[in-house]
């Protein structure tokens, strides 16, 4: 049996973890941890107080990206696995948190949870070998914290890497931009445009364009429960791994 305990677990993502783990056969969740809570014996206000006085085998993170740092860094140096969903940490910041872990301890970072957000991100690799235009559309509710989604950046690394050299980008607007940031935020020399809307959960398309042709892959989270197949199997994976991994596929090879 592997036990959890949930940071952000009153939150949106966190209310529904605790739904996935809870009714997992082989998932004990023993340590529900969010500052909105009154403390008793299985909840908690903080990381430090769920460890003194909860044992687990693993962390599930929602929580923000001001605070996912202080939880991840606690959890790791008491030798605790560590699954996060939190988005918003630099390449670099997940690394240096992960220095914290003891030996054998896994810092599981997944920028989507969703398999068909993941099916998105490998599809978009092996079109990025053949059209090299690219741009990213990312939407999201508009209480997201954080622009552009962990998705659509790790998307863009992940085509960067895969196309090689980059190619000139689309467009000929530099010197007549009248309205600023109308082509989107740059990054790794591809567009990326942030929509926040209520009504939308977590949704991306990637548009890729060459001549006389465009291809578009979509994927929508209609529904929080999208992301919950990947967070279980994420609890159940991360004890057999070490140090950092990032992406859900690193898990979905072993399967
Ligand atoms: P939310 O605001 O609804 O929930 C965050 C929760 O964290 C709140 O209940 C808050 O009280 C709690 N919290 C704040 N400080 C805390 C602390 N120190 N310790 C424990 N809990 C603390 O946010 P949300 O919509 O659930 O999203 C949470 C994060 O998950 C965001 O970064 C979001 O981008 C990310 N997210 C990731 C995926 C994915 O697949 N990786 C999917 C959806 C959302």
């Amino acid at each position: 049996m592997t036990t959890v305990a949930v940071t952000g677990a009153a939150g949106r993502m966190g209310t529904e973890v605790v739904k996935a783990v809870s009714e997992c056969d082989d998932l004990d969740l023993v340590a529900l941890i969010d500052p909105s809570f009154e403390q008793d014996d299985r909840h908690f206000t903080n990381i430090e107080d769920a460890i003194k006085c909860s044992q687990f085998d693993v962390l599930v993170d929602f929580t923000r990206p001001t605070v996912v740092a202080g939880n991840v860094k606690a959890a790791l140096a008491a030798g605790v696995n560590c699954v996060v969903g939190t988005t918003g940490l630099s390449h670099e910041t997940l690394e240096e948190l992960a220095s914290y872990a003891t030996d054998d301890a896994c810092l599981f970072v997944a920028p989507n949870f969703a398999i068909g957000a993941v099916m998105m991100m490998e599809i978009s690799q092996i079109v990025a070998k053949y059209m090299e235009h690219v741009e990213i559309i990312e939407l999201h509710h508009d209480n997201k914290l954080d622009a552009p989604s962990g998705t659509a950046l790790r998307t863009a690394e992940l085509i960067a890497a895969a196309r090689g050299n980059a190619p000139q980008k689309p467009g000929k607007e530099t010197e007549n931009e009248s309205c600023p940031g109308a082509r989107g935020a740059d990054y790794k020399d591809i567009s990326i445009h942030s929509v926040r809307l209520p009504g939308l959960v977590a949704h991306q398309e990637v548009l890729f364009g060459d001549k006389g042709q465009t291809l578009s892959i979509r994927h929508d989270s209609i529904d929080r429960t999208s992301f919950m197949p990947g967070v279980v199997l994420a609890c159940r994976k991360v004890a057999q791994h070490r140090g950092l991994i990032v992406g859900l596929e690193h898990l979905l090879e072993d399967e």
